[in-house]
Formats: structure tokens, C-alpha cells, sequence
């Protein structure tokens, strides 16, 4: 009997553990090697005192493509997790105008929408008619298609003009809706993948429609249940899981991946490679002692970043009476804090948080009468801005936890039980991100599809990539995608 193939993946992300369950059920013989003691990457979960912390993706988008990764093992997802609706989607906060609901109830929206300017209704409207094309070609046609040659990007060229993908997300709203409140509610998506709303690709406005089609999800246990949901349907599928595994070098022969080492010293042989750790990372310290991973880590550094960010987590004893699950606060300044975020070499004096408060749909996340929580801040990078964050973590922590008390939690810091943060040193150190960016390369229109780095590398033919560094790019929704992509060029490697 010939054996099944062996495939590796470097990392438990969402886009690992989702390329896993596609190789695993297609034929191959999976081992994630993952460096943290849980599964999850940027979802990894937290616990302290019967709180559960979600540490990173809290708005679940797109169930479908969840569901796809159990359908095609021939399993249902509700099975494994059961995602609850999150109604309103967000609601957004300004220090001085009334907040937003944003919902997926369109008269709830136009009356909304109508308080602040009339002629916006129309517009919005408009925008609404113009991210649903931009969805229909960037994310349904193009999301998962691997970009492998330019000729693909040509392909694909005709239609980005005719969207005016060279406009910023901010640009093409600002067309349609004269509301700078207004502008603000529908540009800072982009945020959530690590785009800067006034220069990352009007492209990006596909996650408006992708929101208004699917709705905004969260997994009943939280963003760990879903993780935990996909853990066991790779692990039953026969996959293995290998936690406190961190890769330490690709052993590369004649142009071919023959195994990876370890830190521990153990040494895995494979027939293919994915990794979904970040993609600098891979090439400069996993492969620095090939010519490959000198060449290629060197190009990568010239590229642009996405910001990083600051996040507490906390929990309190009281259930705060007056929030949303999730809260997006816009502080004084937008345009310019943003452009300071991406491009400065401080940290602003203001913020503008998101403010999760995933108990308002799920109770068990904290003890009875208690609620757990994180905020983040979006800041910049470390090669943007080198701040000592032992010194200006704790600080930074106070004022925001202050911000939070006197805008949006009263009696905050009298009611704390638990708090912690993770800063830009750790998205470098625990997660090995490059520059302690959280979203991996900026998704702007020269570092996106064909121009970002590719599904497969061009050199060594059986390493391939997954996860926020790849095409489509970050967020669950885009690196589930990346392993559809991924998957598709690995399958025709075992069946070649
Ligand atoms: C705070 C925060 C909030 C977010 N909120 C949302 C949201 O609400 N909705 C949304 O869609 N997206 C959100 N995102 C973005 C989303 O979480 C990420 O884009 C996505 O989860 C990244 O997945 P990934 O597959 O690229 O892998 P990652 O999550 O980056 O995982 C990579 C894994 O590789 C491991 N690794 C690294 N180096 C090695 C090595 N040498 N050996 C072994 N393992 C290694 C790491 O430990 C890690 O587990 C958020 C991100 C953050 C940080």
C-alpha cells in the first residue's frame, strides 16, 4: 500500500487550521506545528479567575466559508460551534454626536442616516449598489483564485478600473455620502484588516456588502469555540496538532522542502510545506540560510506594514447596563490620528477605541454578575515608531481605561477584577510578527493580489503560504479564503 502524502503546516491561525482541514480531507497526511501552548493565533483565548478573554478576532463574517470547511468533510458546523447573530452590527460612538446603530435593517438605517443629512439616504444607497460590485468581483470571483502569474493580475485589471480601485476607501465614500460622521461609520472597515481607510484600495468597501449579505456572527464560548470546533474536526479527520512545536528551520534539497526542524530538536520530513506564520518571518529566519530566504526576506522588509495594536483585556464585577457587543469609539481627530497611526513616529495623545462586550451576547464569558472585555487601539508599528512599551504600556493602559470610564463605563476602574494587555513587542515576540504588526503587509493596491506574496513561492516548488501575509489577505474571512487558494495548488501537487 503506497502511504498518503505528508504536508506540514507552520502555524495554528485561522488560514493553518483551515488549509489543515482541506489537505487532511483531500488525501494528505496533516501535522500543524503551532509555537503557543493553544491553537487559535491571533484567536487565542485567555482565561483568568472564570473569565474567558477572546484575544483577537471577536466580528465573525461570512459563515458560509466556515461552514464550507465542514461540509466538505461531510460534517455540519453547527455540530461543532453554533454562531449567534450580532444585532446591531457595531454601534459607533463620537465624543460629540449621537451614536449610530449599524444594522442590517435598512429603514433603521435610513432613518438614522436621514437624522444626520437627508441627501445621504440616496447616497448611501449608492454606496451600498457599488460595494455590492466591488464584493461581487473582489471577494465571490477573485477572493479565493491564487495570483500566481501577472498575467492573472491583467486579467483581472479591467475590472478593477472599472471599480476605481486606485481610489481610497475614504475617497470613493466621501463620493456618495457628504456626512463626515457618516463617511467615518462606512470607511473604517478597512481597519479591520490593517488598511488605512485613506490609502488602502476602495476595494476594500467589499466588506460593507459582505456584512450587509451574511451578517455579523459570534460563537456561542466565543471566538475559541469556533477554533476549538475546527481543532477537533481536523483531529478527526486523522490531522495532528502539535502545540509548543516552534519551527526553527525549512530543510530545503534541490529546490524541494525535504523536512522542518524544530526548536526542540525534532524534525519533521513532508512532501510539502504551508506556513501560516508571518510570512517575514518564514523566509528571513526560517529559511535565512538559503539563498531563497535571504532574497526573498529582503524585498519583503521594503514593503509597507499595517499598524499594530495595543489591546487590554479585563474583566469586571457588574454587567455595564448601557453597551453594544461591539462599540466602535472615534475619538476628536480621524483623518489625522489615522495618518499618524500609519505614518508618524509617536503616539497620538488621542485614541480611537473598539471596545468589545462579547457577554451582551453570551453571559457564560464571565462569572454570573460579572463581564469580561478587551479595547484596543490601533498604533503604530514598531519600525514606524520604536516606543519602549514597558515604560508607555502601563501608562498607556490607565488613560484608556480612564477614557473608557468617563465616556462609555462608569465606575470602570472601581469594578476592575482582572486586567492585562498585549502591545506591539508581543505581536513580535509571542506571535513572531514582523515589526509587531498585527495584520501583516498593509492591504494597499501595489501589495494586494498578484503583488502580494504569492500562495505558492515561485522558487522552491513545494513551499506554499497561508494567512494574512498571502492573497486575499487578513481577516478570517481572508485568510479562510488564502487556504481555499492555497489548497487548490496543494491538491494539484498530490494528485499531479
Ligand atoms: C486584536 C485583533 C482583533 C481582530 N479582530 C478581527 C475581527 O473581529 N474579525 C476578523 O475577521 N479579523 C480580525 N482580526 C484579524 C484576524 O484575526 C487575522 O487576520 C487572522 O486571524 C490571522 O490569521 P492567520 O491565519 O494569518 O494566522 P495567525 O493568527 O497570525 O497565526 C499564525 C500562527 O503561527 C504561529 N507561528 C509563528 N511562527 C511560528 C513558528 N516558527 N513555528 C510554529 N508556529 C509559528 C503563531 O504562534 C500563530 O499561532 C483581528 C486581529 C487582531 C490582532
Amino acid at each position: 500500500m503506497t502511504q498518503p502524502k505528508r504536508a506540514v503546516v507552520v502555524g495554528a491561525g485561522f488560514g493553518g487550521l483551515a488549509l489543515a482541514i482541506r489537505l487532511q480531507a483531500g488525501g494528505y497526511q496533516v501535522t500543524v506545528l503551532e509555537k503557543r501552548g493553544k491553537p487559535g493565533g491571533r484567536a487565542y483565548v485567555y482565561e483568568d479567575q472564570g473569565f474567558v478573554f477572546d484575544a483577537g478576532p471577536t466580528v465573525i463574517t461570512d459563515p458560509s466559508a466556515l461552514e464550507e470547511l465542514f461540509t466538505l468533510a461531510g460534517r455540519a458546523m453547527s455540530d461543532y460551534v453554533e454562531l449567534l447573530p450580532v444585532e446591531p452590527f457595531y454601534r459607533l460612538c463620537w465624543e460629540n454626536a449621537p451614536p449610530f446603530d449599524y444594522l442590517n435593517d435598512q429603514q433603521a438605517l435610513d432613518r438614522q442616516i436621514e437624522q444626520r443629512n437627508p441627501d445621504d439616504v440616496e447616497g448611501y444607497r449608492r454606496f451600498l449598489a457599488y460595494s455590492q460590485a466591488v464584493f461581487q468581483e473582489g471577494y465571490i470571483k477573485l477572493g479565493t483564485v491564487p495570483f500566481l502569474t501577472i498575467r492573472d493580475m491583467v486579467a483581472a485589471g479591467p475590472q478593477l478600473a472599472r471599480l476605481q480601485a486606485w481610489r481610497s476607501v475614504y475617497d470613493m465614500v466621501s463620493r456618495f455620502i457628504k456626512d463626515e460622521h457618516l463617511r467615518q461609520a462606512f470607511s473604517f472597515h478597512s481597519l479591520l484588516v490593517g488598511g488605512n481607510p485613506f490609502a488602502t484600495s476602495s476595494i476594500y468597501t467589499l466588506i460593507h456588502a459582505l456584512e450587509r449579505k451574511w451578517g455579523v456572527w459570534f460563537p456561542r464560548g466565543g471566538t475559541g469555540a469556533l477554533v476549538q470546533g475546527m481543532v477537533r474536526l481536523f483531529e478527526e479527520l486523522g490531522g495532528t496538532v502539535e502545540l509548543n512545536a516552534e519551527v526553527a528551520r525549512i530543510d530545503v534539497e534541490d529546490g524541494r522542502v525535504k523536512a522542518v526542524e524544530a526548536k526542540d530538536g525534532r524534525v519533521f520530513s513532508t512532501d510539502a510545506l504551508a506556513s501560516n506564520a508571518d510570512v517575514v518571518h518564514t523566509y528571513e529566519r526560517l529559511l535565512g540560510h538559503h539563498p531563497r530566504g535571504v532574497s526573498k526576506a529582503r524585498s519583503l522588509r521594503s514593503k509597507r506594514f499595517s499598524m499594530s495594536l495595543f489591546v487590554i483585556y479585563f474583566g469586571l464585577n457588574k454587567v455595564p447596563g448601557n453597551l453594544q457587543h461591539h462599540t466602535v469609539c472615534f475619538g476628536p481627530r480621524y483623518r489625522e490620528l489615522i495618518q499618524e497611526i500609519f505614518n508618524h513616529d509617536t503616539l497620538a495623545d488621542d485614541f480611537s477605541l473598539y471596545l468589545h462586550a462579547p457577554c451582551v451576547t453570551d453571559p457564560s464569558l464571565a462569572p454570573p454578575g460579572h463581564s469580561a472585555h478587551y479595547v484596543l487601539a490601533p498604533v503604530p508599528h514598531l519600525g514606524n515608531a520604536p516606543i519602549n512599551w514597558e515604560v508607555e504600556g502601563p501608562r498607556y493602559r490607565d488613560r484608556i481605561l480612564a477614557y473608557l470610564e468617563e465616556h462609555y463605563i462608569p465606575g470602570l476602574r472601581e469594578h476592575l477584577v482582572t486586567s492585562s494587555f498585549f502591545t506591539p513587542v508581543d505581536f513580535r515576540d509571542e506571535l513572531n510578527s514582523h515589526l509587531g504588526s498585527a495584520f501583516s503587509l498593509e492591504p494597499i493596491l501595489t501589495q494586494s493580489a498578484w503583488f502580494r506574496p504569492h500562495n505558492r513561492d515561485g522558487t522552491i516548488t513545494n513551499l506554499y503560504l497561508v494567512g494574512a501575509g498571502t492573497h486575499p489577505g487578513a481577516g478570517v474571512p481572508g485568510v479562510v479564503g488564502s487556504a481555499k487558494a492555497t489548497a487548490e495548488l496543494m491538491m494539484e501537487q498530490l494528485n499531479a
